[in-house]
């Protein structure tokens, strides 16, 4: 068999183990395939080539985001049955997982630990609420809807509805009650 040495690594392989190069003696590169594919992912590792690559990656991801054939799939993908499912079910993990809720308790319980501690009756969450609360009386069906499926906090959903924090956080705690009473 036809042998060829490298001109890299100085081993002499045969031809085969050489990529074709019509100009190259015998027709193959100087350069055996292994060093020549060493080369190139050196080169890729290089921080300023690996920068400039992930640059590029991320620079035209966006404008791939940005085209209409793209944001209309999305749109599509997001109707279909199947990924409603998937997102309800999700949802429904994030809201039922025990240690989130476990969590959320205790920080209740600190909340209102030290409230009373504090003899304070309202803090930052229900001023600012209250500033800015448009809505109060009966909660719509799109209203607990939302309270109950959104991973917003309680005030960014309770400045969402237009509602105060003490009614988002006392009607989600009514509604949870009713959850709990249904299982
Ligand atoms: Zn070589």
């Amino acid at each position: 068999m036809q042998t060829k040495t490298c001109t890299k690594c100085g081993e002499e392989k045969p031809v085969t183990e050489f990529h074709k190069q019509k100009r190259g003696k015998y027709g193959v590169t100087s350069r055996c395939k292994g060093c020549i594919s060493k080369i190139g992912w050196e080169y890729k590792r290089r921080p300023e080539v690996r920068e400039r690559n992930l640059e590029y990656q991320r620079e035209y991801q966006c404008k791939y985001r940005q085209r209409p054939e793209y944001r209309s799939y999305i749109r599509e993908y997001r109707q279909r049955p199947q990924t409603r499912e998937r997102t309800r079910e999700r949802n429904r993990a994030y809201r039922q997982d025990p240690d989130r809720l476990e969590q959320e308790r205790k920080r209740d319980r600190e909340d209102k630990r030290l409230r009373k501690e504090l003899g304070l009756v309202s803090n930052r969450h229900v001023e600012i609420t209250q500033k800015y609360a448009t809505r109060k009386g009966r909660w719509s069906d799109a209203e607990v809807k939302f309270l109950m499926s959104s991973e917003l906090s309680l005030v960014n959903i309770a400045l969402e509805l237009g509602r105060t924090y003490t009614s988002v956080r006392g009607k989600r705690y009514e509604m949870r009650k009713k959850l709990e009473a249904q299982q």
